[in-house]
């Protein structure tokens, strides 16, 4: 269609344009979740020493070579070495070490039999001096049940990227080479604007001709699933006034990202582009994607900054495919789009443009079929409530029939 901006091009004008935060150095408690600002190299060899993987006792292989259940051998028990246990003398050859999971093997054993496989019933209650000897009732491979200093990781090494996310065990990890403060991405902040004359806040009664603010809402819960911190700012009247004095206070909070949704559309009273003129550098374009055809794109005040679509559903999209991967690339986070293939289940339409059908997914056969939630209207967020995802019809295409397979963005984990 002549005179729209094709979505690839905004994104890559967007991507092009926008910067990865600083980092900041944070405490590990509050990691979690947050993106690893450089490659993390361990100081330290994980385990740090030979350790034990069962409570047992520590022998050596060749004590044992053909023991079994009738013909057990018998080893006297010289030490005893709970977890936590500082460096100890070395074990003399035909001699065993009680030893717990996890305690450092002494010198010169190089296996540990379990307790299981001994005479030895300890593990009932208290914990039992040692016996002053041990039958053990089978044989052992050489270092069999000890974990191996650095076999895991070892000093030096690379335990993780600069980009990864900081999930459970990224968490774990580094507790476990002593990485008590981490230097993660700053976390980005996006203030989030709203106008008009018919928006009220959830408090309100409705009067006649008033709707209740949805996009600042939909947007923050969007941001905080991105991994960024929202800021909603409330309402501004259509008036210059207001709606100046709205963006000046987005300003001062000196945010990361701006998003303002309404007033970009053809018909719109022109008060917000107006504002967004006189404040910033701002492209209007035309997109060649249903919904969210008109977007605002550019800075304030050096700022990013995105006006979106008023219409809740043109918003929540226009997010999912040009602002996400914005916030990804300022938060530090990999740009991945989350889509799968899905044969459609019925005839779908569209006018041409590039369209994203609000759809629900199920499977079936062993393949994963899309179903339209009903009404596609842009103001219809139900039909962003139903939705596993956005069914993605390419511009130039009117219809596809059922069967067809499609591409599917998907909205949330899927089974
Ligand atoms: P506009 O661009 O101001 O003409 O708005 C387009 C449509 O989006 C209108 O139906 C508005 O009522 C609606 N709209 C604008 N802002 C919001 C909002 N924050 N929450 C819900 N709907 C909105
Ligand atoms: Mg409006």
């Amino acid at each position: 269609m002549s005179g729209l901006l094709s979505v690839d091009a905004a994104l890559k004008n967007i991507l092009a344009t926008v910067r990865p935060l600083p980092a900041e150095t944070i405490s590990l408690a509050e990691a979690y979740n947050r993106v690893i600002a450089e490659d993390i190299i361990s100081p330290i060899s994980l385990p740090p020493f030979d350790n034990s993987a069962m409570d047992g006792y520590a022998l050596y292989f060749e004590d044992c070579a053909s023991a079994d259940q009738q013909n057990p051998a018998t080893l006297p028990v010289a030490m005893d070495i709970p977890a936590g246990a500082a460096p100890i003398e070395p074990l003399q050859r035909g001699g065993a070490a009680r030893i717990m999971t996890g305690a450092p093997i002494p010198a010169g054993a190089n296996a540990v039999v379990p307790v299981e496989d001994t005479d030895d019933d300890w593990g009932k209650g208290e914990r039992s001096p040692a016996p002053a000897n041990v039958q053990v009732y089978r044989s052992l491979r050489c270092g069999e049940n000890i974990r191996r200093a650095g076999e895991n990781i070892a000093a030096g090494d690379c335990v993780m990227r600069a980009g990864t996310v900081i999930g459970p065990a990224e968490i774990g990890m580094l507790a476990g080479i002593g990485c008590a403060k981490v230097a993660v991405i700053r976390q980005p902040k996006v203030v989030i604007l709203s106008s008009g004359d018919e928006l009220v806040d959830v408090h309100a009664a409705l009067e006649p001709g008033q709707i209740r603010d949805t996009n600042s809402y939909t947007l923050a819960g969007l941001v905080r699933g991105a991994g960024g911190i929202p800021i909603r700012l409330p309402i501004a009247r259509d008036s210059l006034p207001a709606i100046r004095a709205l963006y000046r206070r987005a300003l001062e909070i000196n945010p990361d990202l701006i998003i303002s949704t309404a007033g970009v559309s053809v018909g719109a009273a022109d008060l917000v582009k107006v504002v967004m003129d006189e404040l910033g550098d701002i492209d209007f374009w035309r997109i060649n994607m249903r919904p969210g055809k008109p977007l605002a794109f550019g800075s304030l005040q050096g700022l990013p900054f995105f006006g979106l679509p008023g219409n809740p559903v043109s918003t929540m999209v226009t997010f999912e495919v040009l602002v996400r991967p914005a916030l990804a690339k300022i938060a530090g986070r990999e740009i991945k789009q989350r889509v799968v293939k899905a044969t459609l289940a019925a005839d779908m339409r569209s006018d041409g443009r590039r369209s994203y059908n609000r759809i629900t997914l199920e499977r079936a056969d062993g393949q994963l079929v899309a179903r339209s939630t009903g009404i596609q209207s842009s103001g219809a967020l139900m039909s962003m409530v139903l939705a596993d995802g956005l069914a993605v019809i390419p511009e130039g295409v009117t219809m596809l029939p059922a069967g067809a397979i499609v591409d599917v963005h998907l909205l949330r984990d899927f089974e």
